[in-house]
C-alpha cells in the first residue's frame, strides 16, 4: 500500500477523526513541493498559462485563485479547518473579529431591519451597532443574555437576527443556546453566536441550533497574542453572501495571519485544556480567600448556571472574575501589587492578564449602564494563561495582601 495523494488533493483521509486530528490536519493540500509543513502563500495575485486561462478563471468558469481579496490557499486552509471544527458547511476568514461581525450584519441586514443584541457583548460590538449600524437605519435593542422569555418578548416582525456571546465577558453568564435558537427560529429569525471565549474546542454553537458562529481568532485561536483575525461559519447559502461582501469591501484575512492561526489551531485543544484547568484551580482558590467577596466562573458549583454550562460546553473557559471588598481603590491596589501577571485588557494569550473592567473595557459605559451590566468598581478580571498555576496564586496573593 502507498498513500494516494497528488498536488491539489486534501492531505489525508479525515472521515470520523477527532477534533485533535482535525485541528492538526484539516484543510491541508499537497502542493508539487510535497512539503510537510503548512505552506504560506504570501501573494496578492496569481498567474495563468494563457490569456484564455485568465479569462476562464475571471469568469468563474474554472476553479482557482484570482486575487487574495477573493481567495488565498493559506487562508482557505484556515477556513476549512475552522469549518470542520465548528461542524459548519463553510467558514469565511476576516481581517479581525470585528470585521467578522461587520461582514455578517452588513450581509444579513438592511435598513429598517431590527436586531437584538445581548446586553453583555464585547465593547466594540456595542459601538459597531450603536454608532455605525444605527446610522444606516438598523434598529438595535439590547436584552439580558440569559433571559429566554425576554428575548422572545423583544422580537418584532422586522427582527432579522439575535446576537449573543456565551459565556459573557467578564461575568461568565451563560445562555441556553438551544432554547434561544428555538425562540429565534419560531419567529423566523437567525441566531448568531460569538464563540470567541470557548473556541470550537469547548462549545460548538451550530450543533446546538445556532445559525452562524463568529470568532475573534485574535484570542485563543492564535493563543499567543501575535495576529488579528476573525472567522464566520455557518450554512453555505449564508456564507456565499458574506464572501461576496468581503470580496467587494475587502476586510479579508492576511495569508500570514492565517498561517499563524493554523499553527495556533494545532495546539488549541491542549492549550484550552490547560487554560481551563488553571482557571478552575484559581477560581476555587480565590473563592476560599477572605478578601474575595464573590467569584464569577461557570466551573464553580456556586455559579447559578453551572449545570447549563456543563451541559452545553465541554469546559468552562479561562476568564475568572471576582469582587474584592473595598471598591475601586482596593481593586486597583490589588492589580498594582501583582508582579508577574500583565496589566492589560487582552485575553486568550499564554500570558495571564489582569484588568479592572469598570475603568477599561467597560469604562465608556455610564455608571448606570455599568450597574445594569453588573460591572461593579470592585470587580477584577483575570484571563488565565499557561504559566504554572502555583506561580499565578503567588502573584494574586500579593494583591490579596494589599486589600
Ligand atoms: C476581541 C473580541 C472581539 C473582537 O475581535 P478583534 O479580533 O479584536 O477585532 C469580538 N468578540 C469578542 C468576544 C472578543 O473578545
Amino acid at each position: 500500500m502507498t498513500q494516494e495523494w497528488e498536488a491539489g488533493r486534501l492531505d489525508s483521509d479525515l472521515d470520523g477523526v477527532a477534533d485533535d486530528t482535525l485541528a492538526v490536519r484539516a484543510g491541508q493540500r499537497r502542493t508539487p513541493e510535497a512539503e510537510h509543513g503548512e505552506p504560506l502563500f504570501m501573494t496578492s495575485s496569481y498567474v495563468y498559462r494563457s490569456a484564455a486561462e485568465a479569462a476562464a478563471r475571471f469568469a468563474g468558469e474554472t476553479p482557482g485563485n484570482v486575487y487574495s481579496r477573493y481567495t488565498n490557499p493559506t487562508v482557505r486552509t484556515f477556513e476549512e479547518r475552522i469549518a470542520v471544527l465548528e461542524q459548519a458547511e463553510q467558514a469565511v476568514a476576516t481581517a479581525s473579529g470585528m470585521a467578522a461581525i461587520l461582514a455578517t450584519v452588513m450581509t444579513l441586514c438592511s435598513a429598517g431591519d431590527h436586531v437584538l443584541v445581548s446586553r453583555s457583548v464585547f465593547g466594540a460590538t456595542v459601538s459597531l451597532f450603536d454608532k455605525y449600524f444605527k446610522r444606516f437605519g438598523l434598529e438595535v435593542d439590547y436584552v439580558p443574555l440569559a433571559d429566554i422569555a425576554g428575548w422572545d418578548a423583544a422580537i418584532k416582525p422586522n427582527t432579522k437576527l439575535l446576537f449573543v456571546e456565551s459565556p459573557s465577558n467578564p461575568l461568565a453568564e451563560i445562555v441556553d443556546i438551544r432554547a434561544l435558537a428555538d425562540v429565534a427560529h419560531a419567529h423566523g429569525t437567525l441566531l448568531v453566536v460569538d464563540n470567541c471565549f470557548c473556541t470550537p474546542i469547548l462549545q460548538k454553537p451550530l450543533t446546538l441550533g445556532a445559525d452562524i458562529v463568529i470568532h475573534s481568532a485574535t484570542k485563543y485561536i492564535d493563543g499567543q497574542g501575535r495576529c488579528l483575525g476573525g472567522v464566520v461559519a455557518g450554512r453555505r447559502e449564508q456564507m456565499k453572501d458574506i464572501v461576496g461582501f468581503l470580496r467587494t469591501a475587502g476586510p479579508t484575512l492576511s495569508p500570514f495571519n492565517a498561517w499563524v492561526f493554523l499553527k495556533g489551531l494545532e495546539t488549541l485543544r491542549l492549550r484550552m485544556q490547560a487554560h481551563c484547568q488553571s482557571a478552575q484551580a484559581l477560581a476555587e482558590w480565590l473563592e476560599a480567600q477572605p478578601g474575595v467577596a464573590k467569584v464569577y466562573y461557570a466551573g464553580l458549583e456556586s455559579h447559578p448556571q453551572h449545570a447549563l454550562a456543563r451541559q452545553q460546553q465541554t469546559g468552562f473557559g479561562a476568564v475568572v472574575s471576582f469582587e474584592v471588598a473595598g471598591g475601586r481603590e482596593a481593586a486597583w491596589r490589588f492589580i498594582d501589587a501583582t508582579r508577574l501577571i500583565s496589566i492589560t485588557a487582552n485575553l486568550g494569550d499564554s500570558k495571564t492578564t489582569i484588568t479592572h473592567p469598570a475603568t477599561t473595557t467597560h469604562g465608556r459605559l455610564s455608571p448606570e449602564e455599568r450597574a445594569k451590566a453588573g460591572i461593579s468598581d470592585s470587580l477584577i478580571r483575570v484571563a488565565v494563561g499557561l504559566e504554572e498555576v502555583e506561580d499565578l496564586k503567588t502573584d494574586l496573593a500579593r494583591g490579596l495582601a494589599r486589600l
